[in-house]
Order: structure tokens, then sequence, then C-alpha cells
């Protein structure tokens, strides 16, 4: 029979895309499904960057290029980093990957050794902790409930670092809690940082370009620069520019870390897609101004989704700073019974009952490592997402 790798013994098929397979399945069999678990904006990739795709296929840039990016990429990401993030990267100080998945995934290949921990906040996405694992390290999970706004606080990140720790990672805007970190926020975490030197610190800023209500974001390096020498800063086209297929990701971190990556990238990918190269290179250097439309577009939504789980009994959801997720607690559920007669004890309980009685699919906080929760993405028209509460509001009534 099949024997699959240690590596992988406790890593699993991600719970989000399992869900994805079983709500799709069940919209083949001619359920009306709504499907609110989707990590990806319904918007199209700007035409801009589609022509400039376009335009590489035709003059013939579809060859392998230089292993962690193109020098159009790499200057492009260089200007971004300096423009929108106040930050100085030199051009051998950037990297880029099929996206920022394999940024991540080389950073853990390249740096960690059998048993060095990685501190990660819950809610977190969930493949952090599967790459990691894979990559031979040691995930330290830290629960960062609601009440302390999802974010890892001082006295916390102070009591989770050991001589095995290797990084800390986190992520603002966050998936799946729509948190961030002001420059406030970060500072007490740059002050342990500091006393730390051992620790490096990766920060996923994926979603820097979806804020609402004017939060500034910010990148922990743009605040204390005596981190950059420990910090790799992550980002992508992914979510900002609606081009999740494209498979582009980047960073900037010191040369000797972004050295070891290529090292890695080298064995696995040889480079990242050419033509998709080309296409990010538009989405970096290109007008910017859509990105202000599409935030417009989504505070509505998320205004929408957090009135209207907020108006449930037995749901409480804060209001995230950015993203395009909602995390919201279901304690008060907890101990109800289904019409079935069926016992809500989990969220996961609770999400199944959801997709089974009213066909909404939304992700338990367990997914997230962080319970009694569960995930919206509102990453949908208006329309969807007010049928979607409806029905969740009318499942929430005929539990007793
Ligand atoms: N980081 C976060 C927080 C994400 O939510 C995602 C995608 O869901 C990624 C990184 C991965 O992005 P990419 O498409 O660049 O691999």
């Amino acid at each position: 029979g099949f024997e699959p790798a240690s590596r992988i013994a406790t890593v699993g098929v991600s719970k989000i895309l399992q869900i994805g397979a079983r709500a799709a399945a069940m919209k083949r069999d001619g359920l009306p499904v709504i499907i609110l678990g989707a990590g990806e904006p319904d918007f199209d990739t700007p035409d801009n960057v589609k022509a400039a795709a376009k335009a590489a296929i035709d003059r013939g840039d579809t060859k392998y290029t230089a292993l962690d990016g193109t020098p159009d990429l790499k200057a492009a990401v260089v200007a971004k980093f300096r423009r929108e993030n106040n930050v100085d990267y030199a051009t051998d100080e950037v990297t880029v990957a099929t996206g920022a998945k394999q940024i991540l995934f080389n950073a853990f290949m390249a740096t960690l050794n059998a048993g060095d921990e990685v501190i990660i906040p819950t809610p977190y996405w969930t493949s952090y902790s599967d790459i990691v694992e894979i990559c031979g390290g040691v995930s330290k999970l830290i629960a960062c409930p609601a009440e302390s706004g999802f974010r890892l606080q001082a006295e916390q990140l102070e009591a989770a670092i050991t001589p095995k720790t290797r990084w800390v990672l986190l992520n603002s805007p966050s998936n799946p809690s729509g948190a961030a970190y002001s420059a406030a926020d970060y500072q007490p975490l740059i002050d342990v940082l500091l006393r730390h030197p051992h620790v490096w610190l990766m920060v996923d800023d994926m979603y820097e370009h979806i804020v609402y209500d004017g939060f500034e974001f910010v990148t922990p390096v743009a605040i204390e620069p005596r981190l950059k020498s420990r910090t790799l800063t992550v980002n992508g086209v992914s979510k900002a520019y609606a081009m999740t297929g494209w498979r582009i990701g980047y960073a900037g971190g010191p040369k000797a870390l972004i050295k070891a990556m290529a090292v890695i990238q080298s064995q696995a990918t040889s480079c990242p897609s050419s033509i998709s190269q080309a296409a990010a290179v538009e989405a970096l250097n290109g007008p910017q101004d859509f990105l202000k439309e599409r935030q417009q577009s989504f505070k509505a939504r998320r205004d929408l989704v957090v009135a209207r789980l907020n108006a449930i009994s037995g749901i409480d959801c804060r209001t995230p700073e950015g993203a395009f997720y909602t995390f919201a607690g279901c304690e008060g559920l907890i101990g109800k019974t289904t019409p079935a007669g069926k016992t809500i004890a989990t969220d996961a309980d609770f999400t199944d009952y959801l997709l089974e009685t009213v066909h909404v699919a939304v992700v338990p906080g367990s997914a997230f490592g962080l319970s009694p929760y569960f995930r919206i993405s509102y990453a949908t028209s208006e329309a969807e997402l007010k049928e979607a509460l409806d029905r969740i509001a009318a499942a929430c009534e005929k539990l007793s």
C-alpha cells in the first residue's frame, strides 16, 4: 500500500478546500448553495495587466527567466517598497516566487532545522502551520481571541520565545480575522523582538491594500529599521490586483536569506512564470487608483455583513480593519439544539448545520486554530451576501 513520507503525516488537505469541494458537489446536485468560503476577490484582473501579459507573449517573453525574478519585476518591487512602504530594499534584497505561498515555503525550507519553533498567533491562515511542519519546524500557536482584537500581545510574545524560536509570523490585515496592526499595535511587539536578537520576524502584508475607515497600513521594518536585518516582508499581487491565478508573490529581506531562498526555488520551480512576471510589473508600476474604488466596494459589504451578523442572537462579530473576511464568535450558539435534534457542540457543528440546512458554506474557526468562531469571506456580490445572511439568521432562529 501507499505510505506517505513522515513529513506530511500530520498535514491534511486544507479544511477550507474540503468544505469548498463539498459545497460545490451540493451545487452540482442542484441545491441552491451560496459559498462564502473563497479567499479571492470577485473582481477581474485589471485590463492594463492583462494587456501586459498578452504583449509579453507576443514579444517572446516565454522562456525561463532569472531565477528569483526578472530585472524588471525586481525593480518594480524595489520601487513599490519605497513608494508605498517607505522601506529601501536593494535589488539583491528582493525575491519573486510563484505566489506568496512559495515565498513562505522557500523561507521556511531555507531556514528551519528540525525542531526549530515558529510562533504563530491564532486565528491564522491555515497554510502557515502546515508549511512550517512540512519544513520540519514546530508551530507554536498562540491564541489571540476577539477580546485582544485578534492581535498578539507583547506579554504573549515574550512568554512564547525560547532558545529554539526561529521566527515569529505576523499577518496584517489578517486572514481570517481581518484584524490589522497599527504602528502603535506593533511597537510593543517590536520592543520584545529587539530584546531577543535570535528571533526573526516574518510579516505577511498580502492584504495591505484592503483596509477601511482610514486605517493606516504600516509594515514593521518601516517603524523599526533595526529589525530590517532579520525581517522578511512578504507581499504579492494576488489579492490587491485580483491576480490569484497568476501566481506571483514577492518579498524583501536581508541578502543572505534571499540567496538561501533562491537555492530552494532553483530546485523547485527554476523561476516564476515569465508571462505572469510581466503582468505583475504592470500591476505594480501601472495606475493604482482602482484600488481605492475596490476598497469602497469591499467596505460596503463588510458593513453589511458585520451589521447583519451582530443582529443575530448568539453571534458576536468584531468590525475588521481590513481584508475581506469577518471572523464572528458563535459562543452563544454552542449547546443549542437543531430542529433535527442535534446538539451544536462546536463551531464545525454550526457550520455543518448551515451548509446542510440552509446551504450556506462558511468555514469554522477550528480550521484557523481558534474556536468557537466562523469565517465569512465577503468577496461576493451584495445580493448574494444579503440572501446568505437571511438564511443564516433564519437557521439560527430555529436553534433552541
Ligand atoms: N497570505 C495570506 C494571508 C493569504 O490569505 C494568502 C491566500 O489566501 C496568501 C498569503 C497566498 O497568496 P498567493 O496567492 O500569493 O500564494
